[in-house]
């Protein structure tokens, strides 16, 4: 289930967006200014930010600023709301780093389309040749997920269950730093409270066993020091 931050001042909006996404699936949590907004994120980073231009204190414009500033959060996919006669300005809300924006008055639905799209787009979802479920795509690396298929370079990459949904795990949040403890959490669905370090251990080995089969891809799931893993595969131009 992805996560949503929506940081937004007006109530009914925030509630409005919330109600759409929840029932969309989304798991959402709400901020009512750019401090919160910042409080919120550094306590847990989401899938994915709805961002209001316009705030109180601290404006859209500067926690922007601030994500793309934080090497954790530098790629978190980043939707803006823009009021009309923000429009003009929407150029630079892009050039700052948003993934897309949505022009004030929207449906919640457009904004939910929004935000489904630019999530798929920063997993590197494309749609898959035989027309069933999603495959996600990184260079020469694709993994089919309705198929449960890897390969590289056009061959098959044999993974055990779990480090199929680790590599998922990776590929999905592609270019974040992800916890040992998040991994634990969502390959091997392990209840949040549970996780010691024993567990962290085994998401180690596990990695290793991933790198070594996925041959010069397993350079691309990069380590953090102290921290966990990153899914990095180089830049395409
Ligand atoms: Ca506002």
């Amino acid at each position: 289930m992805a996560r949503v931050l929506v940081v937004e001042d007006e109530a009914e909006i925030a509630a409005l967006v919330a109600y759409q996404l929840t029932r969309d699936g989304y798991r959402v949590e709400t901020a009512r200014n750019g401090n919160s907004a910042l409080d919120a994120l550094n306590r847990n980073v989401p899938d994915l930010v709805v961002l209001d231009r316009m705030l109180p204190g601290l404006s859209g414009d500067d926690v922007l600023k601030a994500i793309r500033a934080d090497a954790a959060m530098r790629t978190l996919p980043v939707v803006l709301l823009t009021a009309k006669r923000e429009q003009e300005e929407r150029i630079s809300g892009l050039e700052m780093g948003a993934d897309d924006y949505v022009t004030k008055p929207f449906s919640p639905r457009e904004l939910a389309l929004r935000v489904d799209a630019v999530l798929r787009r920063a997993r590197g979802e494309i749609q898959s040749p035989s027309g069933g479920g999603r495959v996600l795509q990184a260079g020469s690396l694709r993994m089919d997920l309705g198929a449960m298929r890897v390969t590289l370079q056009g061959g098959n990459v044999s993974l055990t269950p779990t480090e199929f949904r680790l590599l998922r795990s990776l590929m999905e949040r592609s270019g974040r730093a992800l916890s040992r403890h998040h991994l634990l959490v969502e390959a091997w669905a392990m209840e949040s409270g549970v996780v010691s370090r024993p567990h962290t251990r085994t998401v180690d080995m596990h990695v290793r066993r991933l790198r070594r089969k996925l041959g010069p891809a397993g350079r691309w799931v990069e380590t953090v020091r102290g921290f966990g893993y990153r899914f990095q595969p180089p830049k395409q131009d």
